[in-house]
C-alpha cells in the first residue's frame, strides 16, 4: 500500500479501529494484545480456574464429594453464615488473581466490566430486577489512599448488566481493617462491629446482592451479611470474583488439583490489603 494510499485509509477509519491500531486491546492477565475488549487470551483463558459443582449449598466452597444440591460443608453446619449462598467465579490464582490486582493496585477501574458477566454466571438463579447490589465498602481510610471502591464499580457493572438496582453506599465501613497476615480468629475479630447500614429504610425488605472482588476466609461477607440481615434484609446473597481456596480444599470442574497450589499466602496477601 502507498502512502498516500494508508494514509487515506486512516483517514477515513471509523475512530473505534483507529482507536484499536494506537491502543490495542489486551489481555488483563499477560497483556498480550487480543481481538476484543475485555477478553483474556487463549492462554490465560485456559489457565483460569472455573468454580463449579459439587459446591458447599451455602458458602460455595469446593466440596469432595457430591453429595446433592443441598449438602452443606462442615463451616456452614457448623455455623450457619447470615447470608443465604456465596458464589463465586474463579479461585483466586493465576490469570483470576493478576485481575484483581491491577484492577486494585493497577488503577486499572475498566476490568469491572470484564468481571460483570462472571458474576452474573456465578449467581445462584440469576438476578431480578427487583435484587439490590451492594457493594462491600471501604472504610474512608482507604478509599481516599486508593481513591476509589473495587466492588462498587463491579456493583455498578453488574446492576447495568443485569437490570438491577444499585446503591453504592448502602454500607459503611466504620472500623479500617488491620494489614498482614491473620488467622481465621483474628480476621473475625478485625470485623467485628467494623459494617454498619447507613439507611435502615434503604436495606428493610430487600433481596441483597453484597459484591466483593475475593472472599477468602469469608469474614468480611459474613460481617456484612449479619449487619445486612440486621437492617431487614430479607436475604443476602454474596457474589465475588475470585475465592481463595486453601491447601486441603478440593476444587472440582476445570484444572481440578492445580488450585491447592494457590493457598492461605494468597489469602493472606489478600488480607494485607485489608478484606477477608
Ligand atoms: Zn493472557
Ligand atoms: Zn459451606
Amino acid at each position: 500500500m502507498s502512502n498516500g494510499k494508508r494514509a487515506a485509509t486512516v483517514l477515513f477509519m471509523p475512530l473505534r479501529q483507529l482507536f484499536d491500531l494506537v491502543l490495542p486491546p489486551r489481555c488483563p492477565s499477560c497483556r498480550v494484545i487480543v481481538d476484543g475488549d475485555d477478553r483474556f487470551c487463549s492462554a490465560c483463558y485456559a489457565a483460569l480456574q472455573f468454580i463449579s459443582a459439587p459446591l458447599c449449598a451455602c458458602c460455595g466452597i469446593p466440596l469432595v464429594h457430591d453429595g446433592g444440591p443441598d449438602t452443606l460443608c462442615g463451616g456452614c453446619l457448623a455455623e450457619p453464615p447470615n447470608y443465604a449462598t456465596a458464589r463465586a467465579a474463579f479461585v483466586y490464582a493465576g490469570p483470576a488473581r493478576s485481575v484483581v490486582l491491577s484492577f486494585k493496585h493497577g488503577d486499572r477501574q475498566h476490568l469491572a466490566r470484564l468481571m460483570a458477566p462472571h458474576l452474573l454466571r456465578a449467581s445462584v438463579g440469576g438476578i431480578t430486577a427487583d435484587s439490590l447490589v451492594v457493594p462491600v465498602p471501604l472504610h474512608r481510610w482507604r478509599l481516599w489512599e486508593r481513591g476509589f471502591n473495587q466492588a462498587a464499580l463491579m456493583a455498578t457493572q453488574l446492576a447495568r448488566l443485569s437490570g438491577a438496582k444499585t446503591c453504592l453506599d448502602a454500607m459503611q465501613r466504620v472500623k479500617p481493617s488491620r494489614k498482614g497476615p491473620m488467622d481465621r480468629a483474628a480476621r473475625r475479630k478485625n470485623v467485628a462491629g467494623a459494617f454498619r447500614v447507613r439507611d435502615k429504610s434503604v436495606i428493610a425488605g430487600r433481596h441483597i446482592l453484597l459484591i466483593d472482588d475475593v472472599m477468602t476466609s469469608g469474614a468480611t461477607v459474613a460481617a456484612c451479611a449479619r449487619a445486612l440481615k440486621r437492617a431487614g434484609a430479607t436475604r443476602v446473597d454474596v457474589l465475588t470474583w475470585a475465592r481463595a481456596v486453601r491447601v486441603g480444599d478440593d476444587v472440582s470442574g476445570r484444572n481440578a488439583g492445580r488450585s491447592a497450589t494457590h493457598d492461605s499466602r494468597e489469602a493472606d496477601e489478600k488480607d494485607s490489603y485489608g478484606q477477608g
